[in-house]
């Protein structure tokens, strides 16, 4: 159908659609279940068996499993089956690991889905993108990532990036009005909007013509199904790293086979052993536990209302240095009341907190009637006819009582608090509607930092009202009201509302100047640098927007961590420095810096100086990217916020671009690597600490699986050294492997944060992983495992002369033991005496597991043939765990002792 020939009433009505009321609850709800969900069909994913066959692709299970094999022909069927079962486990647990990873990560996506606000029942509500139904009335506006395809029926200076359909990247101007013509290219089609492009200016509304694959895009979006999946830096050096350790452990198990040859043991227990050592000592499991731990720590963030779009952020979050965040709702509440107003020389107090529109006007100290005051009546409702803020009192709300009511916002904060003010006066948009119509609009933007209407009275005369920063609105004024008349804006006029400014922003105020001007007959208007000139100034109003109260606390403690946090922000100078003082923001000697002088630096003077820049005042959008470059160009790691489309480059720019979960536009959101779902300051706190503790999570398994390993290769290595029996048989080397690798390895992963996480520095980008002595903490308590893990056999097998199941036994058991102490003392950077042993209670628990899987196969009697083992004596236990605990205690000690000094 080409619904763009059809005029807007047609559309309306051939949709099935209300222009007032939009679609019913009910109605919506009928065509979901017709038309199916609003989603592009994705591509398919790897089938859950293959995954699981997929754990057993790994050579050295396949040489394993071939030498098991063989070993059960000759004759060693209980030992083949039992290798198998555990291979078979170590799959299972694989699996699950990588299931979860996969789900988590699915999980993400979900909360990152698009939303777009519909009028259901009469009342605009936003909802999930795949719930859109055709018919729907949606409202669009500038920075959205358009989520179906609609026929648009008013527009306001829309401008929209279809790219991604066309490949036109010039922005295409839209209107609502019917087209002639009767084949046109979707590129020609100005009163239609497609899936998957975007708004970059103004906004509008439309009705849903066609949803998921029954839109333009849905027609090539067999094109455009590739999934990406994104590894981290980290993930990609572990690989390599990964790569080397598997040479290492297969080069040390040659070694092993090579001189226990020598030393005559038996050609077919060295393979067997050797090929199970092997399999031991590689760190297959590493990969996913790495990404298993980056997915937990993603959903811890969600927890704290991060949702981490990209995971290598997840890592970068942990080298941030700067902070770059908007002020007004990242910093401050972005809950706005206007508390003064200014006009002609005078002031006024409005009483009053909040969005309820109840509250007194005083000016000298004597309450005044606004509506007795004709310029203050002016500022109060031309501030409102140029405001698209609705405040509605929601009475049914059950959370609040059915006696309380509640005030709540649908729209920008800033306008809500002039349309506040102005219910506070008695003035109300159905009111003024009689009077005043409004018929055009130039929508705000961050750029011009102004917004502008033109209404027409009863009279049929055409006024434009101008709202906007008081600064740029005074730079194109030439009269101004006083006491009811306009005079010329003269120098003296121009310093009383510079004065008046700086002292409402010196009260850390956002100020607002309304404007106007009375069009001629003649005039018609196209642009608003046309129409924004001339005008005459009614005054400012000026209105709180108090910090949030956890943002000071947060700053203090990003400072104690290394990281600067810096303000931008479209408001005042002076306001933005009040705030930034009340949040201590601001040292002493620290530079505020506004848009204009931004502008005469160069970028190499930029960079020279930015260290000693705290806030970025009356700066636009494109001032972001210069200030990212500059601080990169010093060697920071930037994290940057932003909401709107122009922010985007800059987003991109920085090392981990953050957007507002709540008034964020989509393109900000697309961009970015971390989203806020509170808009919150302390939020990207909250994402850096977790940030910092997932890489030391990922750090200490890595040490604890290494070193774990490092102690099974050596006591084999050094008993065929020594011309001693082997030490273990391949069952146990198996089984140890099992036990220690897979829980207690898992539940590091999710340990919580080390005390003084944020009392360190920035890990720098280019830190390995094994960087701040971790090598040598691998080797030494490696080492310390081997060694006592032989000493454990060689003492049982010199007193039980030669018994060698029960010194295998032994061994077996200080080996297991040895590593599940060792594991406490992975948690911490320091000793095992610097963290309460008892605080990870999944460790614990793990820990608790495998003791137990460790006691079945010594104690039930059935298995006892299977493993190898004899039940262990009250003495030998003894003896076991005071050998298991000299690797954590003894050097944990010594290690205690050296930081005391
Ligand atoms: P931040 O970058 O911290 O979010 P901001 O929200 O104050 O800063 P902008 O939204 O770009 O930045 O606003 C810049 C200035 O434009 C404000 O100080 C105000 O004077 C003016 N302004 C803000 N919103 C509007 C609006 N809806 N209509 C007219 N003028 C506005």
């Amino acid at each position: 159908m080409s619904w763009y020939r059809d005029e807007v009433e047609e559309v309306v009505r051939k949709s099935g659609s209300d222009p007032e009321v939009g679609l019913s609850h009910k109605e919506a709800k009928k065509r979901l279940n017709q038309f199916g969900p609003n989603k592009l069909e994705e591509g398919k994913k790897t089938p859950a068996f293959l995954v699981f066959i997929g754990q057993f692709k790994d050579f050295m299970v396949l040489v394993l499993l071939a030498a098991t094999l063989i070993s059960g022909l000759i004759g060693e069927v209980i030992d083949a089956i039992t290798i198998m079962f555990i291979v078979l486990l170590n799959g299972v647990l694989g699996y699950v690991q990588e299931r979860k990873a996969e789900k988590s990560l699915d999980a993400l996506k979900e909360l990152s889905a698009p939303q777009m606000m519909v009028k259901r029942d009469g009342e605009w509500v936003k909802i999930p993108s795949a719930e859109v139904v055709p018919g729907d009335l949606v409202r669009l506006e500038s920075g959205d990532r358009i989520g179906a395809d609609i026929r648009l029926i008013v527009t306001n200076e829309l401008r929209v990036d279809e790219a991604s359909l066309t490949g036109e990247s010039v922005p295409v101007h839209k209107k609502s009005q019917r087209l002639e013509a009767e084949e046109l290219e979707i590129g020609d089609q100005e009163n239609m909007l497609f899936m998957g492009t975007m708004i970059t200016q103004g906004n509008g509304q439309g009705v849903v013509i066609g949803t998921g694959m029954n839109t333009e895009m849905g027609k090539i979006a067999h094109l455009l199904q590739t999934t990406e999946t994104l590894v981290t830096p980290l993930q990609m050096k572990l690989e390599q790293l990964g790569k080397m350790l598997i040479a290492v452990a297969l080069l040390l198990t040659a070694l092993v086979v090579v001189i226990g040859l020598l030393q005559g043991h038996e050609l077919n227990t060295m393979f067997l052993s050797g090929v199970s050592l092997a399999v031991a000592a590689i760190p297959e499991g590493l990969p996913a536990i790495v990404t298993v731990a980056l997915a937990l720590g993603v959903q811890r963030m969600i927890k704290r209302k991060g949702i981490v779009r990209k995971l290598p952020a997840v890592e970068t979050l942990g080298c941030a240095s700067v902070v770059c965040s908007d002020k007004t709702g990242t910093l401050t509440q972005n809950k706005m009341t206007v508390t003064k107003l200014w006009s002609g020389g005078r002031y006024w107090d409005v009483s009053g907190t909040g969005y309820e529109p109840n509250g007194q006007f005083e000016g000298n100290g004597q309450v005044v009637k606004p509506d007795q005051n004709r310029d203050l009546a002016q500022l109060l409702s031309f501030g409102l006819l140029c405001s698209h803020a609705v405040i509605t009192e929601r009475k049914d709300d059950k959370r609040f009582g059915r006696s309380k009511s509640r005030f709540v916002l649908d729209g920008d904060p800033t306008e809500g608090a002039l349309v506040v003010a102005a219910l506070k006066a008695g003035y109300s948009k159905e009111g003024l509607s009689k009077q005043y119509q409004v018929v055009q609009e130039f929508p705000f933007d961050s750029t011009r930092k102004m917004m502008s209407v033109v209404v027409k009275d009863r009279s049929g005369q055409r006024i434009l009202i101008t709202k906007g920063a008081p600064d740029v609105i005074a730079s194109r004024t030439s009269l101004m009201l006083r006491q009811n008349r306009s005079e010329r804006m003269s120098a003296k006029g121009k310093a009383e509302l510079d004065e008046a400014v700086a002292s409402m922003a010196g009260q850390a105020l956002r100020t607002i100047a309304i404007a106007f001007r009375v069009l001629a007959h003649s005039e018609s208007i196209q642009s608003a640098e046309e129409a924004e000139k001339d005008l005459t100034l009614i005054g400012i109003q000026a209105m709180i927007d108090p910090p949030r109260p956890e943002v000071k606390d947060s700053i203090a403690e990003c400072r104690e961590a290394g990281i600067r946090t810096i303000m931008i922000t479209g408001d005042h100078k002076i306001t933005a420095e009040a705030i930034a003082t009340q949040l201590d923001i601001l040292p002493s000697g620290g530079k505020v810096v506004d848009g204009q002088m931004l502008s005469k630096l160069s970028d190499e003077e930029l960079a020279e100086g930015i260290d000693q820049m705290y806030v970025f005042a009356r700066v636009s959008p494109k001032h972001k990217l210069r200030i990212v470059q500059a601080l990169q160009a010093n060697g920071h790691i930037v994290a940057m916020t932003g909401d709107g489309v122009n922010d985007a480059p800059a987003i991109k720019a920085s090392n981990i671009g953050i957007a507002m979960g709540m008034t964020g536009t989509d393109v900000a959101k697309e961009a970015s690597s971390l989203i806020l779902s509170d808009d919150n300051f302390a939020t990207i706190k909250e994402a850096i600490k977790e940030g910092r503790n997932i890489y030391e999570n990922i750090r200490k398994f890595i040490r604890y699986m290494l070193a774990s390993n490092v102690g099974e290769i050596l006591v084999m290595l050094f008993a065929m050294i020594l011309g001693l029996p082997l030490p273990l048989a391949a069952i146990q080397i198996l089984w140890v492997n099992l036990v220690t690798d897979g829980l207690p390895a898992m539940a590091l992963g999710m340990d919580q944060a080390e005390g003084d996480v944020m009392k360190r520095k920035p890990r720098s980008p280019n830190e390995g992983v094994f960087a701040r002595g971790l090598t040598w903490k691998i080797i030494s308590r490696g080492f310390m495992i081997g060694a006592v893990t032989l000493a454990a056999f060689w003492l049982v097998y010199q007193e039980h002369d030669g018994d060698l199941v029960r010194a295998q036994t032994i061994a077996f058991l200080t080996l297991v033991m040895a590593q599940l102490i060792h594991v406490f003392d992975c948690r911490s950077e320091y000793s095992v005496y610097h963290r309460n042993p008892f605080e990870n209670l999944y460790l614990v628990a793990a820990v608790i597991i495998s003791t137990l899987l460790m006691l079945a196969v010594l104690y039930i009697p059935a298995l006892q043939p299977v493993f190898h083992t004899v039940p262990v004596s009250f003495r030998e236990w003894l003896l076991v765990l005071s050998l298991a605990a000299i690797p954590t205690v003894v050097l944990g000690g010594f290690q205690l002792v050296k930081r005391k000094k």
